[in-house]
């Protein structure tokens, strides 16, 4: 019921974009100037400061990772953030996230859960790990251009900053340092239920979905296997051992209504947990095993 209604919403939304959309073609001198292309650039500027800026408060030293994306609509710049929480080894373990927003021609999209929750989440762990002493160096990806430019996701129109951060770890040696990637997406929704992703690596899902079951949180880490492409493939194919966790049943993704109505602080809360409780038997494992 709930989906035949949210249909019926959707076409209502499209048809008044189409309609806006005429409107502002009709209107607009033809100079080849792309206002919605240049809002996502602002959009990912704003983004990006933000997280720069809570970094800084933190105390955690980052650098931006710039390149050129060669995008189905030309070159469009992009900047993956990689923070740094020193640890007792040097070996690294990356939190991640995309912090871009699709860019949607016929609405304005928030992405409240995609990918503002999971990009909150990170800056959250990294403020608790900040105040501990790991023992393996955490590494904080905020990743740029996972979503796809065009409208469907088609290879290779998608995940741009996972795919740039990996070959230039390649190139400068430093991905063998890299041991494991825990990636977060899309684990806003007020009605949380993340799936085992079996491109993930099986131990991997085997400690979080235990850590999940130990907490109590069983009904939203439901033992069900599908499967993601997403910001953790580029990592796979390198050899990362990867772990995606999304919830990727959701009827507002893509959507206008991604907003703050369909999105819990109680989701950022269960997914965090999680995490954390995961990590140290993470590096235990990775210590005992050494890849
Ligand atoms: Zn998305």
């Amino acid at each position: 019921m709930q989906k035949v209604l949210l249909a019926a919403a959707t076409l209502v939304l499209v048809a008044c974009g189409a309609d806006a959309q005429n409107r502002t073609a009709a209107t607009a001198p033809r100079t080849g100037f792309d206002s919605n292309r240049a809002w996502t650039d602002l959009e990912r500027q704003v983004a990006r400061q933000y997280i720069e800026a809570q970094l800084k408060a933190i105390g955690i030293g980052y650098r931006e990772q710039p390149f050129d994306a060669m995008t189905p609509a030309g070159v469009i710049k992009m900047i993956n953030v990689i923070g740094t929480i020193p640890g007792r080894r040097p070996d690294r373990i990356a939190l991640a996230t995309h912090f871009d927003t699709k860019r949607f021609q016929e609405f304005r999209f928030l992405g409240a859960s995609d990918a503002a929750s999971s990009t909150a989440a990170v800056l959250e762990l990294a403020r608790v790990l900040k105040n501990r002493q790991n023992e393996y160096t955490i590494e904080l990806l905020f990743l740029d251009g996972e979503e796809a430019v065009n409208t469907e996701w088609r290879d290779p129109d998608n995940t741009y900053g996972s795919k740039y951060y990996v070959r230039a770890a390649q190139q400068d040696r430093s991905l063998g340092g890299l041991k494991t990637l825990v990636l977060l997406d899309m684990i806003g929704d007020r009605d949380l239920d993340i799936r085992r992703d079996t491109n993930s690596a099986r131990w991997l899902n085997a400690i979080v979905w235990g850590s999940a079951a130990r907490l109590g949180y069983s009904s939203t880490f439901i033992p069900q296997d599908f499967t993601v492409e997403d910001d953790h493939l580029a990592f796979v194919e390198a050899g990362v051992p990867s772990i995606d966790i999304i919830d990727l049943d959701y009827p507002q993704w893509h959507t206008a209504q991604d907003d703050l109505d369909h999105v819990s602080a109680r989701s950022l809360q269960i997914v965090g947990d999680v995490v954390l409780d995961a990590l140290p038997q993470i590096e235990q494992q990775l210590a005992a095993a050494p890849r």
